[in-house]
């Protein structure tokens, strides 16, 4: 006898537990499949959650999901060999209900998300990786999906598959529904390592109290003159510390992950605040950064694709689209279970939720940023590079008169380029700043 489901969804990150607690909520019969040991035993991020669009899955969250800390301070470093610009913004009404955005660790995140759906009804089953999907039979050819089959060879059947795999869209690509092959240069891979320190010395180092957090982004130096980002977190009683960059860049410039985490902590201003912590583990994951021109289809008959499989990021944030797309298509297939219409023509309600969104909007508009890195490579270190040069000078005491003083910055610009095209490549930089 085969289990059969409204709704299977594959995969228990922010996307899946989003999908399945939707849909459980609206009385659906959903079986929700995660390949890891538990939900978020396999998911790596920076990494912040952000309140108000969690809350649109749960509201008032915050109040039971298990938190690191409120982030109450973010800050963005361009970095240079020993020097940075720095800019910043520090509220303590971060700190306080309603909050902003919060640190979490994504093994306990993942987790109690996924049990939010268990609790509505949804079946959870862990170590239970889809490797394919079963079909109705066609006349001619295989009829629309009807199912999915484990790893096992176990088979389960359902009205509708939510595909919620992550970055790897490897049932996407065997559903048809990717539009092209996915180029390295669509993927940027970041390590993270977990240093441990205690609590106290986080909050005298980072300025904070009880459980305030920061986070503190980086670009130029760390990814030696390739494009990418490395960035620093404070959590309960460690720091999360990530770099990385893109993907094709890393391999053609020959850059080790291992070698750039090195450069990270060896910076004279990053050093001190890692001074002593101790390496607890060391993760790597790829982040899916086409954007626009990558989307797959995100649906079919009887199939929808969600969150990081379905490329759903904009800038630093993927889990707070990952969990809304999931919704979206969530209240989808509730709307098909009640119509009892599961077709490829009932399931592009999906689509049209999406780009009603503010972040479909904002992938659409970012639809340059790919494009913009390709051709400028070097562009974040360039930018990072310049402004270092132009803050020391501007910051150098020196026997010159104001006058001299503005010829010589201009001149660290026109010994560039024409200063013209510098102040548009800095604008271009920062537009487009986020985007890797
Ligand atoms: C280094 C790094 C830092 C990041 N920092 C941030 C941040 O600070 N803030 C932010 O919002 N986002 C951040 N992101 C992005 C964010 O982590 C992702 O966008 C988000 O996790 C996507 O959620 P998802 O549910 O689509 O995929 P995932 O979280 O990857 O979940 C997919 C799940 O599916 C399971 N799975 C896959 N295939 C199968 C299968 N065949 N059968 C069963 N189960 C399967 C996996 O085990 C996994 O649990 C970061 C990402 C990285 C890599």
């Amino acid at each position: 006898m085969v289990d059969s489901y409204d709704a299977i969804v594959v995969g228990a990150g922010p996307a899946g537990s989003a999908a399945a607690l939707t849909m459980a909520r609206e009385g659906l019969s959903v079986t929700l499949l995660e390949r890891g040991d538990y939900p978020g035993s396999k998911n790596v991020f920076g990494g912040t959650i952000y309140r108000q669009p969690t809350a649109e899955i749960s509201s008032a969250f915050w109040h039971e999901a298990p938190l690191e800390r409120a982030i109450i301070n973010d800050e963005l470093w361009l970095l240079e060999t020993d020097s940075a610009v720095r800019m910043g913004f520090t509220s303590k009404r971060f700190a306080r209900d309603p909050y902003n955005k919060f640190a979490v660790y994504r093994s306990r995140f993942d987790k109690w998300l996924a049990r939010q759906a268990q609790e509505a009804g949804a079946l959870l089953r862990t170590r239970a990786c889809a490797r394919d999907f079963t079909y109705d039979k066609g006349l001619i050819t295989k009829g629309p999906i009807n199912g999915v089959r484990l790893d096992t060879g176990e088979i389960l059947r359902a009205n509708v598959v939510v595909i919620a795999e992550g970055v790897t869209p490897f049932l996407t690509g065997k559903a048809g529904l990717l539009k092209k092959q996915l180029p390295p240069a669509a993927f940027t891979l970041y390590v993270k390592e977990v240093l441990g320190l205690p609590r106290e010395k986080i909050n005298e180092r980072f300025h904070l109290e009880n459980d305030e957090g920061s986070i503190i982004g980086m670009f130029g130096y760390p990814n030696a003159t390739g494009v990418g980002k490395a960035g620093l977190w404070t959590y309960g009683e460690t720091l999360s510390l990530i770099v990385g960059g893109s993907l094709s860049q890393m391999v053609s410039m020959g850059l080790s992950p291992y070698v750039l985490l090195q450069r990270v902590k060896g910076h004279p201003l990053v050093k001190p605040l890692i001074e002593g912590a101790e390496p607890l583990e060391y993760q790597a994951h790829l982040i899916p950064k086409g954007g626009y021109e990558f989307i797959p289809q995100l649906y079919g008959d009887h199939v929808l694709v969600t969150g990081d499989a379905a490329t759903m990021i904009s800038g630093r944030r993927g889990t707070d689209l990952a969990m809304l797309s999931g919704k979206y298509a969530g209240e989808t297939v509730a709307q098909a279970k009640a119509k009892g219409d599961f077709s490829v023509k009932m399931l592009a309600n999906y689509q049209l939720k999406l780009q009603k969104s503010f972040f479909y909007k904002d992938i659409k508009a970012g639809r340059e940023d790919f494009l913009y890195y390709q051709k400028h490579p070097d562009a974040d270190y360039l930018l990072s590079s310049t402004l270092n040069d132009l803050a020391y000078q501007f910051f150098t005491v020196d026997l010159q008169n104001t006058h001299q003083k503005h010829q010589q910055l201009r001149n660290i610009i026109a010994g560039q380029q024409f200063p013209l095209k510098t102040l548009d490549d800095l604008w271009s930089g920062l537009h487009h700043w986020g985007a890797f």
